[in-house]
């Protein structure tokens, strides 16, 4: 290996400055790397630079909404210019209208749509409208999905809460979560019944479509299928989150990609070009019940700020004009099986998950569902982010977090990655 990190004192000591005023040390609980986190100065392209110099490949691309890359400069140069006629108007603007026209034109199941500034709002205010909509107080949720940090979702949640071993947090009323249901994922058979059992008060049914906050986990074939069915027969509401798998996947996101259409959808991360952002939207019918053209109530100071609007507009340029999702798609392939080949020629008990630009090696059998990620041997995992990060690769520091290619990803820094997992994982 060429890249080796030298010292991190700079970022340990900063690590200890921080602790004293920000719990943990940090300002969201994935980023509590331990022994310390490494600071960054400045990223471009796939690199990141910590405080001492180090420089690593990024495949936590801020945990998903990099997907052209650290300071890309289309995105760059089209906020520069928004910045230079302001960045917060609390009126309408011309961009947003186009924004949304664009996104209603890609997605099967968004007629209409509003925006808000993180995927926290757009899943909370997609599951008030849903209860507003019909009448009833109870979703199912699938166990391990996450849908952000507010109260009705945080129960068998997945990414930093089941990282930190805090799936149901403290500080939530058991009356907030008592019409919070929860599935195994590909499971058809158990979500029927819990759909068929509980219809009469059942607003709806949140999923990503494919699992990604415990890693990525795939629909098997026909279960979104199936979901579809079973919800469309029992009339309940069937919300795709797709705050990962939107633009990620295709263009359409994941209902593009499998063709199974949703009554609602959340959107987040690459929508904002790396700007705090997120969508929700569904049927007109549905839609229009949203203050102040129905009585279900949403606002927002910072909901569809320019800059976020702007960046979000570049980057459905790019990502349409330079035929990006081809090319993830191939590199993603590339590097999933070169390291199905290292796990295989290592005859390690790992298996490699994946499907576009995403991808995971799970320390133990490739997982069905949430229970099946909680088998995963997570400390030796930890072991091996650490050598990773040594050999100059930044992968997320949790079994339960996906990893993230980029269009900024060359070939020779795939293969300096494939280079590292095969010495590490040895
Ligand atoms: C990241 C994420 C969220 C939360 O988005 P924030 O912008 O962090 O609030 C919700 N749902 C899914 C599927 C996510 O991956």
């Amino acid at each position: 290996m060429t890249m080796t990190t030298t010292a991190t004192t700079q970022s340990e000591e900063t690590y200890d400055e921080a602790r004293k005023v920000i719990p943990g040390g940090v300002s969201s609980p994935v980023r509590a790397i331990k022994p310390h986190p490494f600071y960054t100065a400045s990223a471009g392209g796939c690199m990141i630079t910590d405080l001492d110099g180090n420089r690593y490949i990024d495949y936590c691309m801020g945990y998903g909404p990099l997907i052209l890359g650290h300071a890309h400069p289309v995105i760059k140069s089209a906020v520069i210019d928004q910045l230079n006629r302001g960045w917060l108007y609390g009126t309408p603007i011309e961009a947003e209208v186009e924004l949304a026209s664009r996104i209603v034109s890609l997605y099967p199941s968004i007629e209409m749509l509003r925006f808000v500034s993180s995927g926290t709002e757009a899943t909370m205010s997609a599951l008030r409208l849903a209860r507003g909509y019909t009448g009833r107080n109870k979703f199912v949720k699938i166990e391990g999905g996450f849908h952000g940090a507010h109260d009705a979702v945080l129960i068998k949640a997945g990414s930093g809460a089941t990282t930190h071993g805090v799936p149901d947090s403290l500080g939530v009323p058991s009356d907030f979560t008592k019409h919070t249901l929860q599935a195994p994922y590909n499971d058809i058979e158990a979500i029927t019944d819990i759909i068929e059992s509980n219809r009469d008060d059942l607003a709806a049914v949140i999923i990503e479509p494919v699992l990604g906050n415990v890693g990525p986990i795939l629909p098997v074939p026909g279960y979104l299928e199936a979901l579809r069915r079973v919800t469309e027969e029992n009339d309940v509401l069937l919300i795709f989150d797709e705050i990962i798998t939107g633009f990620r996947l295709a263009m359409g996101g994941a209902q593009e990609y499998f063709g199974v259409v949703p009554d609602m959808t959340t959107l987040g991360k690459i929508v904002g070009g790396g700007f705090p952002f997120g969508v929700f939207g569904g049927k007109k019918e549905i839609m229009e019940l949203i203050s102040p053209s129905g009585g279900v109530y949403q606002a927002g100071t910072f909901s569809g700020n320019p800059v976020s609007v702007t960046a979000g507009l570049a980057v459905l340029d790019t990502l349409e004009s330079e035929d990006v999702h081809r090319k993830l798609d191939a590199s993603g392939s590339k590097l999933r099986s070169a390291l199905q080949d290292i796990v295989s020629d290592l005859k390690l008990p790992y298996s490699v998950s994946g499907v576009g630009s995403i991808f995971k090696v799970f320390f133990g059998d490739l997982p069905r569902n949430y229970q099946d990620t909680l088998r995963c041997d997570k400390e030796e995992y930890l072991r091996f982010f650490s050598r990773m990060l040594e050999s100059g690769v930044f992968i997320p520091p949790s079994q339960f977090e996906t990893n993230f290619l980029s269009i900024a990803h060359t070939a020779t820094d795939i293969e300096k990655t494939i280079d590292a997992y095969a010495a590490n994982l040895k």
